[in-house]
């Protein structure tokens, strides 16, 4: 069995059922949700003038390699009906891998671990709340190491306790 990290989030519509949605189909089509963080809200990354993100980090238990995964949650992403017209702009569900094992993989398809990952302050409160501890294979540092070095401003507020 592999372990995989995923950050997900949105801010179209209604989030929350977004996320919720998404969850659904990850343990429908890709394994079991081992762990899941409380739902955080941020200020959008990127391209301001757009609503607050919902983002929540997961701990996925699949038997898929990565590439089967990626491509299965790309397929949930456009089953949830996201859009993207605008680079880093409005979207109703993004999953991201932000970690799959301690493997590190660059290809065409795939970065993992996620590449902005250590600079964003919405991936890495959730994620550090879930695996304090876990290693960055690449840093070698754990994620609240890499939480307390994070040089991201944005304030990420937890919204909804699970
Ligand atoms: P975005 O939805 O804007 O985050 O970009 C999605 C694209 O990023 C996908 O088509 C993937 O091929 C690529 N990608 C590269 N690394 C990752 C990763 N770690 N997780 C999710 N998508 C990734």
């Amino acid at each position: 069995m592999n372990k995989a990290y995923l950050l997900i989030g949105g801010n179209m519509s209604d989030r929350l059922a977004n996320l919720e949605h998404a969850k659904k189909a990850i343990v429908l089509h890709c394994g079991n949700i081992l762990s899941q963080s409380a739902i955080y809200e941020t200020e959008a990354w990127g391209f301001k003038d757009q609503p607050a993100f919902f983002n929540q980090a997961l701990c996925l238990e699949t038997s898929m390699n990565a590439s089967n995964l990626l491509s299965t949650l790309l397929t949930i992403e456009l089953d949830l009906g996201r859009t993207r017209t605008i680079h880093l702009g409005p979207r109703t569900i993004d999953i991201d891998i932000i970690y799959f094992n301690d493997e590190i993989i660059n290809n065409a398809n795939l970065t993992v671990p996620h590449a902005s990952m250590a600079e964003r302050n919405f991936v890495l409160t959730p994620l550090t709340e879930i695996a304090p501890t876990f290693i960055h294979p690449v840093f070698n540092k754990s994620n609240s190491e890499l939480l307390s070095e994070c040089k991201d401003i944005a304030t990420v507020y937890k919204k909804i306790d699970i």
